[in-house]
């Protein structure tokens, strides 16, 4: 019998979820019995012109982990939209953007003088930056081209499924990849995790006081929070109240806040701006003075509430 076809491909992330789809462990046997993965660049030595020699729909899903960042990566996306059936964003940074995605915050140019001139650690004294054409000894040499706005993959193609996470833990993988497979597929644009926040699963949620008040605003390396408490009791920002669950609550059970990764429920349209306003809600004080020292003592406001979902945002990116 024809094993049906599957792509998992890498755009603008780190990298770690190919690594979930490694922690599959045994469990990527299972996976690579049940389908032919013919297209995994990370791990596999197959190439684009196999991806371009398949009919359109050939492929029965693409995995696609990662932001939209550049020209290649878009072109990618398109072509393996098109040879498959059903297209999944992978991970954090395809679903919201992810930490990629708060390069939105600043401009292309910017970005790339920071990297290549500005930093402390390059020697760069022509300032010579990537350029989409170089000659090079008579010869042409062709660099995909970095956009001024990194974007989630559905603001490039269209998508069937979000796996979120940063990055998606091996049981959600193993539990989208036999939905998939069994065709027990919920609504078409569904993230495959559970639609509650993770203050609904939290083993510490009983010890979240109902008339919470934020005195202080506190960062994990400052307090020692009880691996029984609620983060938020201690004063440091725990985001579960506007984060999806279904992690396993892996950074709680690490006595570690969460900050965010699994993105928003389907009744919220914009993480950060929820998540903004939930802490703000819970500022305590008689005096704006109280909450101007309270918002002042949020680090990097943009990074700690947009910290994976910028680009997915209404606001998507700083004019
Ligand atoms: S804020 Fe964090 S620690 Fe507190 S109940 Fe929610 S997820 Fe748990
Ligand atoms: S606790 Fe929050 S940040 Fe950590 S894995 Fe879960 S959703 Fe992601």
């Amino acid at each position: 019998m024809t094993k049906p076809k599957a792509a998992f491909y890498w755009c603008a992330s780190c990298g770690g979820c190919e690594e979930a789809v490694v922690d599959l462990n045994e469990g990527l046997l299972d996976v690579a019995e049940a389908v032919d993965i013919v297209f995994w660049p990370v791990a596999l030595d197959f190439k684009v012109r196999d991806v371009e020699a398949l009919e359109d729909g050939e492929l029965a899903v693409t995995f696609l982990n990662g932001g939209i960042r550049t020209s290649e990566q878009a072109a990618m996306a398109k072509l393996l939209r098109r040879k498959s059936g059903l297209m999944v964003a992978f991970g954090s940074c395809s679903h919201l953007g992810g930490v990629p995605g708060l390069a939105n915050l600043t401009s292309r140019d910017a970005l790339l003088d920071t990297v290549y001139r500005q930093a402390s650690t390059v020697v760069n004294p022509e300032g010579v930056v990537p350029q989409v054409l170089t000659d090079l000894d008579g010869k042409e040499l062709v660099l995909p081209e970095i956009l001024d706005t990194l974007k989630t993959l559905d603001q490039v193609v269209d998508v069937d499924y979000y796996v979120p996470g940063c990055a998606p833990p091996a049981e959600l993988v193993a539990q989208a990849v036999t939905a998939i497979l069994e065709g027990k597929l919920p609504p078409k644009g569904s993230v495959l995790a559970p639609d509650t926040t993770l203050c609904d699963t939290c083993p510490r949620r009983d010890s979240k006081p109902a008339d919470l008040a934020l005195t202080e605003i506190r960062r994990i390396h400052e307090v020692e929070v009880d691996p029984a408490r609620c983060f938020l009791e201690a004063g440091v920002l725990c985001l579960g109240m506007g984060t999806r669950s279904g992690c396993g609550e892996r950074c709680l059970n690490a006595n570690m806040p969460c900050n965010g990764c699994f993105g928003p429920t389907s009744r919220t349209e914009d993480q950060g701006a929820k998540l903004l306003s939930a802490v703000a809600s819970l500022f305590s004080g008689e005096e704006e003075s109280d909450a101007e020292r309270l918002a002042a003592a949020v680090a990097d406001p943009a990074g700690t509430f947009y910290r994976y979902g910028l680009p997915a945002s209404l606001l998507r990116r700083r004019m």
